[in-house]
């Protein structure tokens, strides 16, 4: 179902140009404007919706299962030496566009394209706070 005003579903449509990567049934493929590193791509899925909070498991599924034929595409185009997959979720961790999407962000070398920061907070939490945590997430899982 496309969305008005939605820049991400006049791509899938044709009504904004893109460089595309790949497309089926399920997924449209296309380079990232910003091209964080060469070959920078972002999946979507043509149905809209917009972020992991409004996918249904069966969108989901499918989207994902394209993502390994895609990555895999990128790193040999190019002879990436690894890759970072990324989506954001809401303005507050970094969502500019609000239909779902993976970044694939090919990593060529060490101090270019996208660098995770990953700040542990290991020494924070106690093991009987960790439980604590993992079980009150296991209580809001639908099952
Ligand atoms: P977000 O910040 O929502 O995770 O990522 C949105 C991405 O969409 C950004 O990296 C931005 O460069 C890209 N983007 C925004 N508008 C366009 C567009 O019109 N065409 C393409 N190809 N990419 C876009
Ligand atoms: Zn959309």
């Amino acid at each position: 179902m496309k969305h008005e005003d939605c820049i991400f579903c006049k791509i899938v449509e044709g009504d904004i140009p893109s460089a595309k990567v790949y497309e089926d049934d399920v997924v449209y493929a296309f380079l990232d404007l910003s091209q964080v590193s060469k070959g920078h791509t972002l999946i979507i899925p043509k149905e809209h919706a917009r972020d992991v909070f409004e996918m249904s498991p069966e969108l989901a599924a499918s989207v994902y299962a394209r993502v390994p034929k895609i990555a895999q595409g990128i790193k040999t185009a190019f002879q990436a030496k690894g890759m970072n997959i990324l989506n954001n979720n809401e303005a507050i961790a970094g969502q500019s566009v609000f239909h779902m999407h993976l970044h694939l962000l090919p990593k060529y070398d060490e101090g270019e394209g996208f660098d995770a920061i990953w700040k542990t907070n290991e020494d924070a939490y106690t093991s009987d706070e960790l439980a604590a945590i993992a079980t009150s997430i296991n209580e809001h899982i639908e099952k």
